[in-house]
């Protein structure tokens, strides 16, 4: 394409090539113009006169050079390398857990700069309590800056526009308002997304599941499915649905959940059930206090010991999980699973109760043959997963945005 006729590019035109030219420098990093322009099969002029405006705009910006190794250019001079300028914007992502919250700050390359986290129990506050809070602990940040967005993963129901929380365990009916509220006072984007979704998407990139189907399974504070569907994030219609937590798996007078029914995958496979059980405790009553990864640990490491009220209770979880998962089977086919997070790294230890509700709920197939994994720190991964949605949303802003 020549220069001249790019002057009559129409304007859609010229923020496609933008965001392809973005797109190059967020999955490659530091790339010459030529290199940008193969990758992107972009002509040398566009790439030219995109990456000048870019640079002028502050998206992007020259890297160090090395001047003992001029040797990458055939002209002689050194090849210029660009790469996305780390301060042009910055993105909070964090999680919000019914018992803290946790935020990081992502800088516009991707890199961790700073985090801070914060116990606090969340169903007792309202929505601008949430908010303010939210942006005091932004001082908690080694350096000083004002986010352009924030993505937080949050266990319940998000509506697809990531604007607001249908439902939540964790939160009072205010509380789920908190996203606006902190919009306005920050005076930055807001998104709220589902935990495990957020997980789901930060699986995504690891190329052990980049094939695109798989489920992410979080076995924690709560129970939550992040699926992937030939390499796109499931949403439902409206929401982030696929609630396996909240499964009726007993009828009747079932097991009390977080979310005040009874019965629910939750209330034998979390951690609060997990440890209710294992302690002996009613199963009517939620406990008292805040379950820890310690006291999942040691309810895993007696488990290991042998026969037992830890034991049994893993076993349970597995038989609630593998439940949940054959209605999800039953609706999206079977697909791989990895689970995430402190319930876990009982999974060797659950795996043959999964498969046996499994077969026994799921009728479609004669045998199954899933393959099942784990990863262990959940908040790693809703955190990750989060901070790429911001990244993804700032390059479709710098693209298509003012
Ligand atoms: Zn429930």
């Amino acid at each position: 394409m020549s220069k001249t006729k790019e002057v009559y590019l129409s304007d859609d035109v010229r923020k496609q090539n933008r965001f392809r030219i973005i797109s190059q420098f967020r999955l490659h990093g530091k790339k010459s113009r030529t290199e940008i322009s193969k990758l992107a099969d972009l002509s040398a002029g566009t790439v030219t006169n995109v990456s000048t405006m870019l640079l002028e705009e502050g998206m992007i910006r020259v890297c160090d050079q090395d001047a003992s190794n001029p040797s990458s250019s055939s002209h002689g001079r050194p090849r210029v390398q660009l790469e996305l300028n780390p301060n042009y914007k910055f993105v909070v992502a964090g999680s919000l857990t019914f018992n803290s919250i946790s935020l990081s700050l992502f800088d516009y390359l991707g890199d961790k700069i700073s985090t801070v986290q914060e116990k606090v129990m969340l169903e007792t506050m309202d929505g601008d309590e949430i908010a303010e809070f939210i942006l005091l602990m932004l001082k908690g940040f080694d350096v000083e800056v004002a986010p352009s967005i924030f993505v937080l993963g949050v266990q319940g129901l998000t509506k697809n526009n990531g604007k607001e929380i249908l439902w939540s365990p964790i939160l009072s009916e205010s509380g789920m308002k908190f996203a606006e509220r902190l919009s306005q006072i920050s005076n930055a984007e807001v998104t709220v997304a589902n935990d495990s979704a957020m997980i789901a998407r930060s699986l995504s990139k690891d190329k052990a599941y980049a094939d695109g189907t798989f489920g992410a399974v979080l076995m924690s504070y709560g129970i939550g499915l992040g699926l992937y569907i030939d390499g796109q994030p499931f949403q439902g219609a409206k929401s982030s649905a696929s609630e396996l937590g909240h499964i009726s798996f007993k009828d009747g007078d079932g097991a009390l959940c977080r979310c005040k029914k009874h019965g629910c995958v939750e209330a034998y496979a979390s951690d609060y059930a997990i440890w209710r059980r294992a302690k002996g405790l009613d199963p009517h009553a939620l406990p008292d206090r805040p379950v820890t990864s310690e006291d999942i640990a040691q309810i895993i490491e007696d488990a290991r010991q042998g026969e037992g009220p830890a034991r049994e209770a893993i076993r349970e979880a597995g038989r609630a999980i593998g439940f949940g998962l054959a209605i999800m089977f039953g609706l999206f086919d079977a697909f791989p699973v990895v689970f995430v997070g402190r319930g876990a790294q009982a999974l060797d230890l659950m795996d043959e109760e999964i498969r046996k509700s499994l077969n026994e709920h799921f009728r479609f197939h004669d045998q199954l043959d899933i393959n099942f994994t784990k990863e262990s720190d959940a908040l790693i991964h809703v955190e990750n997963g989060s901070s790429i949605v911001g990244l993804e949303w700032l390059d479709q802003q710098a693209a298509f945005g003012a």
